[in-house]
């Protein structure tokens, strides 16, 4: 059975993509936490959706290095130079002065690690359900940043390095089976494939629940309504205190 790699965030755009594959496949779900306020949801998310598939096993990887470039002195290059796993950041090359801040265009370095994660447990494909629809943005939302780095043209030109760095043996495709739809359609895939929707987590925040309020919580509100389905979370999802 052909073995797949599924870059997952936790979410119904992962899940769909994971079960789209899980007839014929051995999934590997891989997870990577570079600071995002909800790393640990999105992981316990993960988890939750590898148990539930039939051949999937799930690889969490940690990217300490990014989370010091995106947290600045909050919890940056210091922490993570305290605990020994980067070092400490010598006067040339500190990084703990800066400011928080998310990264732009890390979608070509999280496709870089899926495609080494891919070469080592011997998979032919890395899948991501990344869109270039602006969620929310077609729901009359605000989009929150211009995703440039989630665009089609993108995925080519690295599909086309990783082509030219790989000995042609050692071939990994990309594929983006969500592409061109937007998120309502997505749910509309999700509840006709009948996933666990209520364990599928999208919010930017941590916490034990999502918080209702940031813009992946509005997003997916829309979106459920648009695909006039119930998102079965919305009932266990308490405000954000
Ligand atoms: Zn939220």
């Amino acid at each position: 059975m052909e073995n797949i790699v599924i870059l997952s965030g936790g979410g119904i755009k992962s899940a769909v993509c994971a079960w789209r594959y899980a007839k014929d496949h051995e999934l590997t779900l891989v997870h990577l936490s570079f600071g995002q306020a909800g790393s640990s949801a999105e992981l316990n998310a993960t988890a939750e959706l590898s148990r539930e598939l039939p051949h999937a096993k799930l690889i969490p990887l940690v990217l300490p290095h990014v989370t010091s470039l995106q947290h600045g002195g909050e919890h940056g290059a210091s922490a993570v130079g305290a605990t020994g796993v980067v070092g400490t950041p010598t006067h040339n090359s500190d990084v703990s002065t800066l400011s928080p801040v998310m990264l732009a265009g890390i979608a070509p370095m999280i496709l870089s690690v899926g495609v080494q994660v891919a070469l080592r447990v011997g998979a032919s494909t890395v899948v991501t359900g990344i869109t270039q629809t602006a969620e929310g943005g077609h729901l009359g939302l605000a989009p929150p940043e211009p995703r440039h780095d989630n665009r089609r043209e993108m995925i080519h030109g690295l599909a086309i390095a990783f082509d030219a760095l790989l000995a042609a043996k050692t071939r990994v495709k990309i594929e983006t089976p969500l592409m061109d739809l937007s998120y309502a359609e997505i749910v509309q895939l999700a509840v006709r494939f009948d996933l666990s929707l209520e364990t599928c987590w999208t919010c930017c925040a941590s916490g034990l629940s999502a918080c209702n309020t940031c813009q992946q919580c509005k997003a997916r509100s829309q979106a459920f309504t648009q695909a006039r389905a119930v998102d079965p979370a919305s009932t266990v999802m308490p405000a954000h205190s």
